[in-house]
């Protein structure tokens, strides 16, 4: 076995156990393989065993990734800062975008998504501690911003996505998750989005995966339990 077969291996028992330990179904997650940094051979090697999801940070970066792998049926999650200037090559090139906090991101997104491809899938980042530093609207703006987003013709609007604090333990992790868990079903319930498909919660990566997936996550974005430690990205 190589080793990247082994910590998929690893990996996926992880998420199972804590599957069961939530009473969940056993392919009710979906592990999103965060490969910034990684290269497309060793991409390309990770679909071979059995990875098709992706989640690049790095635009330039993972545009040319995209393009060395187009041969590969593969989808593509951005889940960097979503900025003006990046949105064009995002919806243009990508499947998802996680990292929605503004009306006007989501408004050029469903303005520059090609006619050729089907919605760009949405996730709203929520800034579920209220840290001054981190992006995402808080939790009490997340309506709001769901519904305006719901109105524009080609986004699809699937849920909450989250990044809680760096130094979280289990239990506020659990804590913070809970609450995510808790405004999708705020949203879900809504009148106004009764139309949204609203059925993901992207939360947990390596170290917190467990936490995240007995809330509720139905994402799971794992980077350096699959691939190992990063190097220190210096530039975007
Ligand atoms: C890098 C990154 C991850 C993966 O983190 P790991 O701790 O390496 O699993 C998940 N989500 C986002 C938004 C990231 O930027």
């Amino acid at each position: 076995m190589s080793n990247l077969e082994h910590t998929i291996a690893k990996l996926r028992k992880r998420i199972a156990k804590s599957l069961e330990k939530s009473n969940r179904g056993t392919n009710s997650v979906l592990l999103l393989a965060v490969s910034k940094g990684r290269s497309a051979a060793e991409l390309r090697t990770a679909h071979k065993l059995g990875l098709d999801h992706f989640g690049e940070s790095y635009l330039q970066e993972a545009i040319e990734k995209i393009s060395a792998l187009a041969d590969l049926p593969l989808c593509w999650h951005f889940i960097g800062a979503l900025q003006a200037n990046k949105t064009r090559l995002v919806a243009a090139h990508f499947d998802w975008a996680h990292s929605i906090d503004r009306l006007k991101i989501a408004q050029r997104l469903s303005a520059q998504r090609p006619a050729n491809l089907p919605s760009l899938n949405v996730c709203l980042q929520v800034n579920i501690d209220n840290e001054t530093n981190k992006a995402g609207v808080s939790p009490g703006e997340a309506q709001l911003l769901a519904k305006q987003i719901q109105a524009l013709p080609n986004l699809n609007l699937r849920g909450l996505m989250a990044i809680p604090k760096a130094d979280a333990n289990q239990s506020t992790g659990h804590q913070s998750y809970a609450h995510m868990a808790e405004l999708l079903k705020q949203l879900q319930q809504s009148p106004e989005l009764a139309g949204s498909q609203l059925d993901t919660l992207s939360m947990g990566m390596s170290s917190d995966l467990e936490a995240a997936i007995e809330e509720g996550a139905s994402i799971v974005r794992v980077g350096t339990a699959l691939f190992g430690p990063r190097k220190p990205k210096t530039h975007q």
